[in-house]
């Protein structure tokens, strides 16, 4: 982890000087340091997301990759997709989609073995940690909708590796947890709930499904508790940095020139060819507004983002240039702008909601985002990295939506289907 460009990018001279929340969780990991206190070893359960692009050359048009945004921390909807996957199998094995396309047979719909992928990160840290008995933390918000999502891992852990899971809010853990002092083992007290007398139960791992937004913080107590978590040696998925390492912002400064090949030496161009054009609206130590006056000229072709993750935050088009003339100067820094990705036209599908049987089923012109899973378990004293591919989401919106998020509304589960 390079925690130079880390801190220069996020930091009190980045980012975190103007964003609040960014600074916030900047913060929590420098008072860390500040104390000595690091576990080195780092998971993520990442999701890169990718639409398709189109682009004409010479009268021909191509489509490719390009990346959306890159997740580090609470990459959702592994095990649902899994699900759908499934289910658009049994449909075809059940209907053969009453020979609609020929495309819709069982081979042509890849595998997607998400959730024992996912779930075999988790095993990793734990492997790594070093404790049998020791539990995984699902740390999740009040009322949480994603759980449907969540259980999926749960049971894996379980079921095929006998790892209990334990589910709190920083609501409870504010009550709940403790770092034993010296050891700093994570223990979380579960009064009642343990046989032979036991109240507490130590953390291998902690799995961060809330947390990635501000309204996850309502109090510093909230930040408090993070902190005391942070500061374990209980391996997390995402540790605050690796949270702060997927920040719009990094992305955007990995597309400068130079950048991404300091931390890749053997980068193929391959993959600087899946970015679209992204700028910041200011750089810091810089003066001038060029980055705000590009915006605005480019603002049909635009989309602006700010340092948070869950969709409804970005700022679209024709939106853009009456956002720019109210965003106050100094915030300027806390925002990205980047190209939008031209999605192909004219492809139809049905959008089906929840629970409102064949009523619900909407015919629309359509357009699906990828996701691809992989896990990175990194670090440690010996410097280690041990990461696999692990599976694939597809959610499908209407092609008027900008946004793409599945439980904020916008988007549908989907599934792939290879085609020559
Ligand atoms: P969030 O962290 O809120 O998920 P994203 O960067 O994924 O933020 O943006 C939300 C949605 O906006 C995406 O799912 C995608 O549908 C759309 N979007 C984001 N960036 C672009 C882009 N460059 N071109 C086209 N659509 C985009
Ligand atoms: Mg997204």
């Amino acid at each position: 982890m390079d925690e130079e460009f880390l801190d220069r990018v996020m930091g009190e001279e980045g980012v975190g000087r103007v964003d609040e929340f960014t600074g916030q969780l900047w913060r929590i990991w420098r008072s860390l340091r500040d104390q000595g206190i690091h576990q080195s070893r780092h998971l993520g359960l990442f999701r890169s997301d990718y639409l398709l692009h189109t682009t004409e050359t010479n009268g021909e048009a191509t489509v490719s990759l390009k990346q959306v945004e890159f997740n580090t921390i609470s990459s959702s909807f592994g095990a649902l997709s899994q699900n759908v996957a499934k289910m658009h199998r049994y449909l075809a094995a059940t209907t053969e989609y009453f020979n609609s396309s020929p495309f819709l047979k069982a081979e042509n719909l890849p595998p997607n073995e998400t959730i024992a992928g996912l779930a075999e990160g988790l095993v990793a840290a734990h492997r790594a940690y070093g404790s049998s008995s020791a539990w995984i933390l699902f740390v999740v918000q009040p009322g949480e909708r994603n759980v449907f999502d969540q259980r999926w891992l749960e049971y894996e852990l379980i079921e095929k590796h006998s790892i209990h899971v334990i589910r709190q809010t920083f609501d409870e853990l504010a009550i709940s947890a403790q770092v034993v002092p010296d050891s700093r083992i994570l223990q979380v007290k579960l009064p009642g709930l343990l046989p032979g007398g036991v109240e507490t139960v130590e953390i291998s791992t902690v799995y961060f499904r809330a947390g990635y937004t501000p309204n996850d913080y309502p109090t510093p107590r909230h930040y408090a508790t993070r902190q005391v978590i942070e500061s374990s040696v209980a391996i997390k998925c995402p540790s605050i940095q690796l949270q702060l390492a997927g920040g719009k912002k990094v992305q955007q400064v990995l597309t400068q020139p130079g950048v991404m090949e300091r931390f890749l030496h053997d980068a193929s161009p391959h993959l600087r060819s899946t970015w679209m054009d992204m700028w910041a609206l200011k750089e810091p130590g810089v003066a001038g507004s060029e980055g705000v006056s590009r915006a605005r000229r480019e603002a049909r072709n635009l989309v602006l983002k700010p340092q948070r993750e869950g969709g409804g935050n970005n700022v679209y088009k024709e939106d853009i240039p009456s956002f720019l003339d109210t965003l106050p100067e100094e915030e300027r820094e806390a925002w990205i702008a980047m190209t939008l990705i031209k999605t192909p036209e004219g492809l139809g599908n049905y959008l089906v909601r929840a629970g409102s049987g064949t009523e619900g089923a909407m015919k629309a012109e359509v357009v699906s985002e990828l996701g691809i899973f992989g896990w990175a378990l990194f670090g440690g004293p010996e410097k280690s990295i041990e990461e696999k591919e692990v599976g694939w989401l597809l959610r499908t919106k209407g092609k008027d939506s900008n946004e793409g998020g599945v439980a904020a509304g916008f988007s549908v589960l989907d599934s792939l289907v290879l085609v020559d």
